[in-house]
């Protein structure tokens, strides 16, 4: 039987470490004892600077005020995706974060819109998205019960710097150090503690690895195993450089694919981040790092820097005392900007699940499954913009075209193909963005749902240009992206930081 958990040693201080250490000081800072230990001398991936809208609900848990944050970490709003050249060269179609259009009780707005479509009645089915509509006219505001779905581009290092403060308001304590050792008790296989190249030793009834890709937890001590899914998603590298803005900041990241590789463009208030994630059976490093210099904006402030990866899923995300958080826990490449929330949902859900007696394998193995369901879903849904396209231009595509996929995902196509429908599997995480980047990607339902035939022509006109005019509303109310930005971080000025969060 494992003893109660009082003293909680966190390894590692990227974005997982600092959200992880934030969550844990803020919620339960007063029953634990929590220390951080990174290394400067290591340092952080440094990149993962996009997020979706999920993140607004971690930060309103810790009650972290979002002009502050902004303030502290360089962010801008974001609204989507812009997917450029995804379903075909020339071609784009933005994933906004929103609901599309309206739904009835028996059917999809997509199935009212196919329909209008084929009438010749309705517009791009986009335009029934706020939020992609207001991103392509770079405009934002807060409206009324949550009317606009956003999320945010940060400076990573910012951020973990913002909640390293925080979590130290909050009672946790960190220390610089290189983890030489991680012991483990033979007796009943957790770990004991972490020797650090100094010759202290940090001993700890619970450890949480967050060690980025090194997993020198999780992996190189306990050997959970790793599921790699490099197959379905080839891409294994990728270059980043950060380069000075030449236009006000966008309020959506850009996804651009190119002959076997896509490239990210992320602006901030101060800069923008760039890279180019590649796959390197198709392309070399030293083609990556020019391919991504020959398609940047700005002057760059930083050298290109080369990350190597390994798409798939450690096989035992909690395993004895050990939980891995971020990079360490597996990766999913960045395209739809998803590594951020797989952190906080492992940090909720070992909150949700704390063992405050003693381990609980049951505990351990629902978390362990829902981890790898969440893991999965989205997997699924980041092999859709490969899979299906256009594109036979080069042997990536061509590759990515003809890949086998998993049965999960095929089954969402060919319901979605042959019905409209799209299917809601249990708690994940997507649910509108699928349809959205369904039909980017140029799928197209065989038919749509006999209940839309019930309406009549100016009927089924009356109602598109309702749910129309209903977006001009909200439009109407929204102001430039930029200087509501700047407006509100000059109300935070005046303000005051205020009262610390
Ligand atoms: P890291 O940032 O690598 O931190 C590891 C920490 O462990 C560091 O503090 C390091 O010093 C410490 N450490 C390691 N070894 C030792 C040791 N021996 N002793 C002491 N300390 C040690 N996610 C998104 O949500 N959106 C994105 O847009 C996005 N873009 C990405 C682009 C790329 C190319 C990649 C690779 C990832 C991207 N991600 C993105 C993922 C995101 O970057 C990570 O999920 C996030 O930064 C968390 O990383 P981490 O904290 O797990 O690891």
């Amino acid at each position: 039987m494992s003893k109660p958990i009082k003293k909680i040693i966190i390894a590692g201080g990227g974005t997982a470490g600092w959200m992880t250490a934030a969550a844990l000081s803020k919620l339960m800072g007063d029953s634990l004892d929590i220390t951080l230990v990174e290394s400067e001398q290591i340092g952080t991936v440094g990149v993962g600077e996009a997020t979706i809208p999920t993140l607004i609900f971690f930060h309103r848990l810790l009650g972290i005020d979002e002009a502050e944050f902004l303030t502290a970490t360089q962010a801008t709003y974001k609204l989507g995706i812009r997917f450029e050249n995804w379903r075909r060269v020339g071609h784009q179609y933005l994933h906004g974060f929103g609901v599309t259009g309206r739904d009835c009780w028996a059917c999809g707005f997509q199935h009212f819109w196919l329909r209008a479509r084929q009438l010749g009645i309705a517009g791009d089915f986009g335009e029934y998205c706020l939020e992609r509509r207001a991103a392509e006219a770079g405009k934002f505001s807060h409206l009324p019960n949550n009317g606009l779905n956003y999320a945010f581009h940060f400076d990573a290092s910012l951020y973990a710097k913002f909640l390293r403060q925080f979590s130290g308001r909050h009672g946790a304590k960190r220390v610089e150090g290189k983890i030489d050792q991680v012991k483990v008790n033979p007796d009943n296989g957790h770990i004991s503690s972490l020797k650090l190249d100094n010759g202290d030793e940090l001993d700890g009834d619970f450890f949480i690895d967050c060690t980025g890709m090194r997993a020198l937890l999780i992996e190189k001590t306990l050997h959970t195993g790793f599921e790699s899914w490099s197959h379905w998603l080839p891409c294994d590298g990728a270059v980043a450089v950060q380069t000075e803005a030449v236009e006000p900041p966008r309020p959506y990241t850009r996804s651009i694919a190119r002959e076997s590789a896509w490239q990210w463009r992320i602006p901030l208030q101060h800069r923008v981040g760039n890279g180019l994630v590649f796959a390197s059976s198709y392309q070399s490093d030293d083609a990556a790092c020019h391919q991504l210099a020959e398609n940047i904006a700005g002057v760059p402030l930083t050298d290109p820097r080369l990350i190597k990866f390994q798409t798939g899923r450690r096989r035992k995300q909690w395993h004895k005392n050990c939980l891995a958080v971020g990079l360490s826990s597996g990766f999913l490449e960045p395209l739809e900007s998803t590594s951020i929330h797989l952190i906080q949902q492992n940090i909720v859900r070992f909150l949700r699940l704390f063992p405050h007696r003693e381990i609980s394998q049951v505990a351990v193995d629902t978390f362990n499954r829902e981890a790898e369901f969440d893991m999965e879903r989205i997997r699924d849904f980041i092999i859709l913009h490969y899979k299906v396209t256009e594109r036979d231009d080069t042997e990536f595509w061509r590759y990515c075209r003809n890949m086998r996929i998993p049965d999960t995902l095929s089954a969402k196509i060919d319901l979605f193909r042959e019905t409209g429908h799209v299917n809601r599997d249990g708690n994940e995480l997507f649910v509108d963005s699928w349809q959205q980047v369904m039909f980017g990607q140029g799928l197209v339902p065989e038919r749509y749902h006999p209940l839309v035939d019930v309406m009549s022509e100016e009927e089924l006109r009356g109602f598109i240009q309702q749910v129309s005019q209903q977006i001009d509303g909200s439009m109407s109310q929204l102001k430039d992206h930029h200087e509501y930005l700047m407006d509100t971080l000059q109300k935070k000025a005046v303000a005051g930081v205020g009262a610390l969060s």
